[in-house]
């Protein structure tokens, strides 16, 4: 059995790995390891969680161990797709580089300029990005690429999906032709194997498992349910609670807004939850990141921003709140459970509009995946409340609105406490009087404020959030508004002056 120490790494790394606890490589290390201390270009395809991280970081390290860095001018380059994972590959330097002292900096959107300024100016062994951060310093005439001998392109396919390749060519461009590219992706489409063809110059291919397979240590079920959010959120706390086993959970939805949305839902109905997309500033992404990597939180909600490459060890299900539009994603989402062998359970909500990308994904892992309670034809007819006449529930809206006393409908959104089993208690909500007209609109204003930003659960906009909710009675989990909605005309708002 090949181990580390037969693959050529320096003593330094060697021993930087015995600490971490490894022994024996992954297939993708042991496969590309070899031939990157060689100086040959790669071409990895494996898929998160397969140790390809290190596959990369231990020969980089190997090789930065002979000669300096230049102030301005990077040794080596590593671009990443999201700001989370390039942090990670940082971590990843500081793990199996604490026996070399090279300087590495990190260069990613959301945070100061200034301090990446003067990390780059005490010269950089290492320079991990994210694309348009690098732009933005060269722009600046803050760094000069022509010393980067090693150059890192990882997740390929995700960079292809978030629009970067124009940028990526661009960088290509600024790197000496004598470069050593590695190149690292989990799905080869077209697009990406025109690029690889473009990059590498004979390289070394090293495929792990075939292209878009899942882990086989991952328990894939369907659960289907109606096209309403209050059917798919009720349905989904539902499964949460029915997991014994559930330590921790990422659940995934496809739009940033439903991120936001469903995250409010969760926490108001007690559950212990953080939330994590593109639009949310970098400190509340890696606050909400730190915070579930050390369980305080046990769901984070996420776009497919937190899909890819995010090494958050032991999760123990990934929830689908919708079916993924590109059938990758579906494989990048589940690769958050079972990684690194360990078992693990990917539930994927199914409504009746999702068969066509349900019907790509099983394409795609070339496999059908099981329904936990029957598929689409054995779904009931959806209850009975939601089936009310627009009128009523425009009616029962506005009355609630009022202040008067919840619709009776509530109930079927709220568990009793005694079944719950992730959650602690379930925050009764005291329905307050509604607001006057004015305040109505003063909230409407601050929600346009961008710091306010309903989609960015920052820590101040949680408080904001907790205050409204305290005053409004908060629909969210009720069916959509109809009727006047939130246009309800300000006279029927107006409370009747109280006699003195
Ligand atoms: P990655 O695919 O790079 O995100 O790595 C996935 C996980 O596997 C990380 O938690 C690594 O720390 C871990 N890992 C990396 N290499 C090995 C190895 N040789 N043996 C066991 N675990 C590893």
């Amino acid at each position: 059995m090949t181990t580390f120490a037969d693959l050529g790494l320096s003593q330094k790394v060697l021993s930087a790995v015995t600490d971490a606890g490894y022994t024996i490589p992954t297939p993708i290390q042991a496969g590309a390891i070899p031939p990157a201390l060689q100086r040959r270009d790669i071409l990895g395809i494996a898929q998160t969680g397969t140790g390809k991280t290190a596959s990369f970081v231990l020969p980089m390290l190997t090789l930065l161990e002979k000669g300096r860095a230049r102030a301005r001018m990077p040794r080596t380059l590593i671009l990443e797709p999201t700001r989370e994972l390039a942090a990670q590959v940082a971590e990843n330097f500081e793990k199996y580089g604490k026996n070399h002292k090279l300087n590495v900096a990190l260069l990613i959107g959301g945070v100061s300029f200034d301090e990446q300024d003067r990390k780059l100016e005490r010269g950089a062994d290492v320079l991990i990005c994210t694309p348009g951060r690098l732009l933005d310093h060269c722009e600046r005439g803050k760094l000069l690429m022509t010393g980067v001998e090693v150059f890192v392109i990882d997740e390929a396919d995700r960079m292809l999906d978030m629009g970067f390749i124009p940028d990526i060519e661009r960088i290509a461009k600024m790197i000496p032709f004598t470069r050593q590219t590695l190149f690292f992706s989990a799905t080869m489409p077209p697009e990406i194997q025109k690029l690889a063809d473009q990059f590498l110059q004979n390289p070394e291919r090293i495929e792990v498992a075939p292209p878009s397979s899942t882990a086989k240590t991952v328990t894939q079920r369907l659960v289907a349910c109606h096209n309403k959010d209050y059917e798919k959120r009720s349905t989904l706390r539902d499964l949460i609670r029915a997991q014994d086993d559930l330590k921790n959970a990422i659940i995934f939805c496809n739009r940033k807004k439903d991120v936001a949305d469903l995250f409010r839902s969760l926490e108001r109905h007690g559950f212990s939850v953080g939330a994590l997309h593109g639009d949310m500033d970098q400190r509340s992404r890696t606050t909400m990141l730190a915070g579930f990597k050390a369980n305080a939180i046990t769901l984070l909600v996420a776009s497919d921003v937190a899909a890819r490459g995010l090494d958050i060890p032991d999760v123990s299900h990934v929830f689908n709140f919708d079916v993924p539009i590109h059938a990758e994603d579906y494989v990048h989402r589940i690769g958050r459970t079972g990684r690194a062998g360990r078992s693990g359970a990917a539930f994927t909500l199914v409504t009746r509009s999702d068969t066509k990308f349900l019907d790509a994904i099983e394409k795609l892992i070339d496999q059908k995946i099981e329904w936990l309670d029957g598929d689409l034809s054995a779904l009931p007819a959806p209850a009975e409340s939601h089936d009310e006449s627009r009128g009523k529930r425009g009616r029962d809206k506005g009355r609630e609105r009022r202040g008067g006393h919840k619709s009776d409908t509530r109930s079927e959104y709220v568990k009793p406490v005694e079944e719950q089993q992730v959650v602690e208690a379930v925050k009764v909500e005291v329905v307050k009087a509604e607001p006057v007209a004015a305040e109505r609109r003063t909230d409407k204003r601050r929600d346009q404020n961008p710091r306010n930003n309903r989609n960015n659960p920052s820590p101040a906009n949680d408080d904001n959030r907790d205050r409204r909710r305290n005053r409004h009675h908060d629909h969210d989990d009720g069916p959509t508004p109809v009727g006047f909605g939130d246009d309800i005309p300000a006279f029927m708002l107006i409370v009747a002056a109280a006699k003195a």
